[in-house]
């Protein structure tokens, strides 16, 4: 990996402060960039969408496949037959994938497309009776202990995320393993090694797993875009020539960019790539100059 996406994503450690705390003994817990964060009281992130969406109902199209681009022609087949003409393209899905549906492109920009890298993720949601005594939010596991590199306590984001908004009999683990060919997973197993996983690490004691009241396994094969160190050629060869053709890529894949990867930085770059094309304005989240 390249060092360059570490500005936003990883906080920088300020030492005098690091030493103060510890002259103060004082736990210093209001630093880093998410230390405050909004969630949906009601319907997890989805709810977020579901109402920006609600007025543009009419004009959302689902269960569309796009299947192939003809960058000629400025059409995009759907897999369910429909063939719709464009002037302007802008594009979500993962760059690799839009590159390999374009019809004709050129041996240069499907080569580049294959020197982007990612993982998919295994996603283990796991719902216990009883309650948790743990403020904490979300927790990283470099450990080799646990398949999963992060565990969310959901049930702090809304008391609503467990059944009948009852945190006091109910709380809800979100368990996050990666995998790829350099960290196979095994999917069968996943939701198995995820519980003894928690137990290794201390997060659920072992007579804990006999109160598992729920268990749900997503596995989302584009999870992370890795920022390798040939991955700002490989863009820089790929979006300018997509660009030439009317087709503006955006988003946590379709940008390819983890640092400027998040819901809220994927969500402006959408705001501002139509921004830019309607008035000319910067692209200020994708080039990286905004929070
Ligand atoms: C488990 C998990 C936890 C996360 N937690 C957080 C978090 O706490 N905070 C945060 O900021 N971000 C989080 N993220 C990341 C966040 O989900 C993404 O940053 C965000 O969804 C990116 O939005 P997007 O519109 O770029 O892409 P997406 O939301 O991936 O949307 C792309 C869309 O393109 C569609 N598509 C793909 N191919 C085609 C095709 N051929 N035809 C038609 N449609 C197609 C897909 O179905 C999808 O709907 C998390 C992600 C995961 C998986």
């Amino acid at each position: 990996m390249s060092k360059g996406w570490i500005a936003e994503r990883v906080s920088v450690v300020d030492l005098d402060r690091i030493e103060r705390n510890i002259a103060e003994q004082r736990d210093d817990l209001g630093w880093g960039p998410n230390n405050i964060f909004k969630f949906p009281k009601y319907g997890g992130t989805g709810a977020i969408y579901e109402g920006i969406a609600k007025p543009l109902l009419e004009k959302i199209h689902l269960q569309h496949e796009m299947m192939e681009i003809n960058l000629e022609q400025k059409t995009v087949a759907f897999s369910n037959g429909r063939l719709e003409r464009y002037d302007v393209l802008i594009n979500t899905s993962p760059l690799d994938l839009l590159v390999a549906k374009c019809r004709n492109i050129p041996e240069s920009i499907a080569d580049a497309a294959g020197n982007l890298i990612h993982n998919g993720g295994l996603i283990a949601g796991l719902g216990f009776e009883g309650k948790r005594d743990d403020s904490k939010c979300w927790m990283y596991f470099p450990e080799n202990n646990s398949p999963f590199y992060r565990v969310t306590n959901f049930h702090n984001y809304s008391r609503f995320n467990v059944p009948d908004g009852d945190a006091e009999r109910y709380f809800s683990l979100m368990c996050e393993t990666t995998y790829s060919s350099h960290k196979p997973e095994d999917k069968t197993r996943i939701v198995e090694s995820t519980i003894q996983g928690l137990v290794n690490s201390g997060m659920i004691d072992e007579g804990q797993k006999a109160y598992i009241a729920s268990r749900y396994l997503i596995d989302i094969p584009y999870s992370y875009p890795v920022p390798t160190l040939g991955r700002d050629k490989s863009l820089a060869t790929i979006q300018p020539y997509l660009e030439s053709r009317s087709v503006y890529s955006r988003g946590r894949f379709g940008a390819w960019k983890y640092e400027v990867g998040n819901m809220d930085h994927s969500f402006m770059q959408g705001v501002e790539v139509v921004e830019r094309l309607l008035k000319g304005t910067d692209e200020s989240t994708l080039l990286g100059a905004a929070g």
